[in-house]
C-alpha cells in the first residue's frame, strides 16, 4: 500500500502542518490502496505563498524557457508513462489497458497541443492603424488555484498545469481526494524537470477544506475548476468575496441525435461513447435521440450492444468497463435506476444491483433505458454511471427542441449523412462543442461548454489565454 501524506510546496516534499489520515480506496475491490493527508489551512497558505513570491520571476521569464521546462514535464512523463498508467488505474478504476490507451495518453497529447497552441500568441499585439501608438500586452493573471475532478484526472491536470505554467502564472494543484496518486506522479514529474521552487505547488485535501480556502484566498487571483455543478456554484459563492476569476468546467448531458439516414456504426458507436469510463465522463452522449422510423431497431440494437459489454476489476487486461468511483457514486447511480424505473421508462439492458457473479466492488450494469421522455429524471439529470435514456424524436425541429431542454450544454452529437442537416442541426444545438459522424474534435479545439456545464474553454489558444490578462497601453514608443 502507498502512504504519501506529503505535499510538493516551495520545490520541496513536506508534511502537513496537522496531518489528517484519508484513505484511497480501489474501487474494484473496496480495499484501502493508499493514504494521503488532507491539507489544512496553514498548508494551503504555505502553497499559495510560495506560489505568490515565484510570480515576479516566473512571470517575466522568456516564454521559450517555459517552454523548455514544458518539454521537460514531456521527457519525464514518456520515461514514466506505465507508472502513470498503473496509478490512474488503481485510484479511479479504469481498466489497464484503457488507463494505457486512453487516461494516461492525455498528457502528452493535451502538453504538445498546448506547445503548439503557444507559437500562435501574440503577447504585445497593435491594437490598429487607426491607432498606431496602441498595444494590446497579455498578461498573467497571477497565483491560480486549479481543482480537478477523478475522472480523466491527467486530463484536466495536463488541461490547467501546462497552459498556466505557459501563461507564466504560478499554481497550486488541489486533486481529487479520491484520485491523487496520479497527481502526486505528476508533482514529481515537474520537480524532476526542473520548473524553478514555488512556480507549481500541490496540495491534497477535500472540497471544504483546501477546495474553499483557495477559493477564498485574497492572494490567488484565479480558480481554474473542473467537476460538479454544485462544486462549481460553492466555488463561485467562495470566490465572490475576491472577485477573483473563475473558469468552470462542469457537468453534463448530452443528446446524441440518430437520424434515420446515420452510418450503420452510429448506434454502436453511441452506446460504447455512455459507457466508456463507465459512463464517468462530463461529455458522455447519454441522451439517446433517435428517429421514429428507426426506433424499435436501434432500442433493439443499443440493448444487445450495452448486455454484450464486461464489466469488470481494473487490474485485468481487456476493453471492459470497470467499476465506477466509490460508494457514494455507486449508490447514487442504483438510485437514479430506481427512479428510471419508477418514472415508467422502460428498461431494456442492465438494471439494478451488481453484475452476476459480483459482490465486491463498486460495478454497475451497463443499462439502457427505452421510451424515455425528456422531462423525466433520468434525462435531465447527470447520472454519471454507464446509464443510457433513448428518446424518440419526429423531425429536426422536434429533435432540436428535446436536445436543448436541459440545463446543461457541454457536447452535443448529430448522426446523419446529410451534411446540410448536419450542418443545421450543429448550428442550432445549444452546447459548447458538437460532434458530428463519430469524428473526434481536432488538438487545440475548444473543450467547454454553456448554461449549467460552465462557461469554461481548455485546450488551444482559449486554454492559455484563460490564464491571462488584457492590459491596454497607450503612447508605446516605436520599436
Ligand atoms: P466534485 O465537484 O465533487 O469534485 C471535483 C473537485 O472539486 C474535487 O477536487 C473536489 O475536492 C473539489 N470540490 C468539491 N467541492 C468543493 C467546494 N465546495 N469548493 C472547492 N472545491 C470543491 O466532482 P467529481 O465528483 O470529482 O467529478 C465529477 C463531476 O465533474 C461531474 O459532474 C462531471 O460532469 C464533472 N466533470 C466535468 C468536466 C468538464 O470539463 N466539463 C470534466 C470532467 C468532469
Amino acid at each position: 500500500m502507498i502512504e504519501n501524506r506529503n505535499f510538493y510546496i516551495n520545490g520541496a516534499w513536506v508534511p502537513p502542518v496537522i496531518a489528517h489520515d484519508h484513505n484511497v480506496i480501489d474501487p474494484s475491490t473496496e480495499d484501502v490502496c493508499a493514504i494521503i493527508s488532507l491539507g489544512d489551512q496553514a498548508d494551503t497558505d504555505a502553497a499559495v505563498s510560495a506560489a505568490k513570491a515565484a510570480f515576479p520571476t516566473w512571470a517575466a521569464t522568456d516564454p521559450q524557457e517555459r517552454v523548455g521546462y514544458v518539454k521537460g514535464i514531456l521527457a519525464q512523463y514518456e520515461a514514466r508513462v506505465e507508472e502513470m498508467a498503473e496509478a490512474i488505474s488503481i485510484e479511479m478504476g479504469a481498466p489497464i489497458d484503457m488507463a494505457r490507451s486512453s487516461q494516461a495518453p492525455c498528457l502528452p497529447w493535451h502538453l504538445k497541443s498546448a506547445l503548439r497552441a503557444f507559437d500562435e500568441i501574440e503577447w504585445i499585439r497593435p491594437l490598429g492603424p487607426h491607432a498606431p501608438n496602441d498595444r494590446i500586452a497579455m498578461e498573467p493573471i497571477g497565483v491560480v488555484g486549479l481543482i480537478t475532478p477523478w475522472n480523466w484526472p491527467m486530463n484536466q491536470v495536463t488541461l490547467k498545469v501546462i497552459p498556466a505554467l505557459l501563461a507564466g502564472c504560478t499554481m497550486v494543484l488541489k486533486p481529487s481526494e479520491e484520485a491523487p496518486l496520479s497527481s502526486l506522479l505528476f508533482a514529481e514529474f515537474v520537480h524532476d524537470a526542473g520548473v524553478p521552487a514555488g512556480v507549481f505547488n500541490l496540495v491534497n485535501g477535500d472540497g471544504m477544506g483546501v477546495g474553499s480556502q483557495l477559493s477564498r484566498h485574497e492572494d490567488v487571483a484565479m480558480i481554474s475548476f473542473t467537476g460538479s455543478t454544485r462544486a462549481g456554484k460553492a466555488i463561485s459563492a467562495a470566490a465572490a468575496e475576491t472577485l477573483k476569476r473563475v473558469t468552470l468546467e462542469l457537468g453534463g448531458k448530452g443528446a446524441n441525435v440518430i437520424f434515420a439516414d446515420a452510418d450503420p456504426k452510429a448506434v454502436k458507436r453511441g452506446v460504447i461513447h455512455c459507457m466508456n469510463n463507465s459512463g464517468q465522463s462530463c461529455n458522455a452522449p447519454t441522451r439517446m435521440l433517435v428517429e421514429r422510423s428507426i426506433y424499435d431497431q436501434t432500442v433493439e440494437a443499443a440493448a444487445e450492444i450495452a448486455s454484450n459489454i464486461g464489466v469488470g476489476p481494473a487490474s485485468e487486461p481487456g476493453r471492459h468497463i470497470g467499476p465506477v468511483v466509490n460508494k457514494s457514486q455507486w449508490t447514487k447511480i442504483q438510485d437514479m435506476i430506481e427512479v428510471g424505473m419508477n418514472e415508467g421508462a422502460r428498461l431494456v439492458a442492465g438494471g439494478p444491483g451488481l453484475p452476476e457473479g459480483m459482490n465486491r466492488g463498486y460495478y454497475v450494469r451497463p443499462t439502457v433505458f427505452a421510451d424515455v421522455s425528456n422531462d423525466m429524471r433520468i434525462a435531465q439529470e447527470e447520472i454519471f454511471g454507464p446509464v443510457l435514456s433513448i428518446i424518440p424524436f419526429d423531425d429536426e425541429a422536434d429533435a432540436i427542441a428535446i436536445a436543448n431542454d436541459t440545463p446543461y450544454g457541454l457536447t452535443n452529437y448529430v448522426q446523419s449523412q446529410d451534411g446540410a442537416k448536419r450542418n443545421r442541426m450543429a448550428r442550432a444545438l445549444r452546447s459548447g462543442m458538437v460532434e458530428m459522424n463519430g469524428e473526434d474534435r481536432g488538438a487545440g479545439s475548444p473543450f467547454g461548454g454553456v448554461k449549467m456545464s460552465g462557461r469554461a474553454r481548455e485546450g488551444g489558444v482559449w486554454g492559455i489565454e484563460e490564464f491571462l490578462e488584457v492590459k491596454a497601453i497607450s503612447g508605446w514608443a516605436a520599436e
